[in-house]
């Protein structure tokens, strides 16, 4: 079995070992080395379910590393951003602005509760939603009627901002959160990439109304599969438990009032939770370490453009990435990807912004070039937490013999 502190001591002290041919995987799981005895602790005691000890101390424990009130635990980081949506007020035929250059789910959540996505474009710094955009689009292409702000374009009301804070970075939220009381907006974080990450000195998922993260295996810390809704109002938090729990009104009685969800997380998966948040910092640790050595080998490198921490916050680099520019370069992001494949390197492209995605096409949506063009450019590279300086080094040397001069004298 190998344990965190096995993985880290390896990534840390190994002087190197001899380049193999072994798959880099782009980022799998690491265990922390207490998830075996907590599991084994509900195999013991028949708590395996919906409900249990672990379910609470996970909620408990996630709250109390974020800093909020309340945390409500879920099966996904998708039914998370279904149910945020709903305790925050987002009612059917509501607009809601949403980074375009994310993964698909909050976009998704979004029209499970009936709403309507509005795509604000990426900037170009650090690739997160535009504050900018988001204040222009408010400001010149809605106004404010009978005590709501309403698209003029569609005349729908716009009731909510979901900024998705992408790849471990911040969104640049003080704009947002203002033009948000300006107009009585609700602001929903989708912190599931973020978790751990700071905005000003304060963790991501604390700053907007209500927020969500998610423990699928690829993220930063995992169990197996699951989510959690985090808060400071009491009363969210309530009806997102209530609503993720079959909307229960009765302890005893099967009564039900509404329609609800079964969005339950297992005592199991919550168990492997609280194993792995014991070693989140040393994984975050790791995480910018494999971030530093990358800017370091790639960071002078023509036609590569690497990630950069924003000022004044405080990156993961949960899902590291750079940048890769054809004509300098001299290879495209996907020749990229391709080759690397070919070499046993595993590395993807960024998600299509999805105002260009089929399901989601809407024919007065604002123009986000930004995205696009950051599409066409970036290449997520091997990130594990338990990637090992070998196999990064085998990653840099492959991805520097296709092309662009080294700067750097
Ligand atoms: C992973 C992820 C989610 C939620 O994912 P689940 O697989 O449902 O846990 C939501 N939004 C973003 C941006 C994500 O990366």
């Amino acid at each position: 079995m190998t344990t965190t502190q096995d993985t880290l001591q390896t990534r840390y002290s190994e002087p190197g070992a001899p380049l193999s041919g072994e798959r880099i995987p782009l980022c799998v799981p690491c265990m922390g080395g207490g998830e075996w005895a907590y599991i084994k602790e509900c195999l013991d005691t028949n708590w395996v379910s919906s409900v249990g000890p672990f379910v609470d101390r996970f909620e408990q424990e996630l709250a109390r590393y974020v800093g909020t009130k309340y945390a409500v635990a879920t099966c996904n980081g998708t039914s998370a951003l279904h149910l945020a949506l709903l305790a925050a007020g987002i009612e059917p035929e509501d607009e809601v602005l949403v980074s375009t250059l994310t993964f698909i789910a909050p976009v998704n959540a979004v029209r499970y509760a009936g709403a309507w996505p509005v795509f604000i474009d990426a900037e170009p710094d650090y690739w997160q939603m535009d504050p900018r955009k988001a204040v222009e689009f408010l400001e010149t292409r809605c106004e404010w009627r009978n005590g709501s702000l309403r698209n003029k374009a569609t005349g729908r009301r716009v009731k909510g901002i979901l900024p998705v804070h992408i790849l471990g970075h911040a969104v640049d939220l003080d704009p947002i959160t203002a033009v948000a009381r300006k107009y009585d907006l609700t602001v929903i974080e989708d912190a599931t990439e973020g978790l751990g990450a700071r905005y000003k000195g304060k963790m991501l998922g604390t700053l907007g109304d209500i927020a969500c993260f998610s423990f699928n295996g690829n993220k930063i810390i995992t169990t197996g599969g699951g989510g959690m809704i985090v808060t400071n109002s009491e009363a969210m938090a309530r009806r997102a438990k209530y609503l993720s729990t079959q909307a229960k009104d009765d302890p005893i009685e099967f009564v039900h009032k509404e329609v609800g969800y079964n969005y339950r997380l297992t005592n199991i998966q919550a168990a492997m939770g609280c194993a792995q948040l014991e070693v989140l910092d040393k994984f975050i640790a790791a995480k910018r370490d494999i971030a530093a050595s990358y800017q370091e080998a790639l960071g002078a490198v023509r036609g590569i453009v690497v990630q950069r921490e924003r000022p004044e916050t405080f990156s993961t680099f949960w899902l590291y990435t750079a940048l890769v520019d054809k004509d300098e370069f001299g290879m495209d992001s996907r020749f990229v990807i391709t080759r690397l494949g070919e070499l046993g390197i595993q590395t993807r492209p960024l998600w299509q912004p999805i105002h260009l995605s089929p399901a989601h096409r809407s024919p007065w949506q604002p123009e986000c070039p930004v995205a696009e063009d950051l599409n066409g450019k970036a290449v997520s590279l091997p990130c594990s937490v338990g990637l090992r300086p070998d196999q990064q080094k085998r990653v840099v040397t492959a991805l520097r013999s296709f092309g662009g001069t080294d700067q750097r004298v």
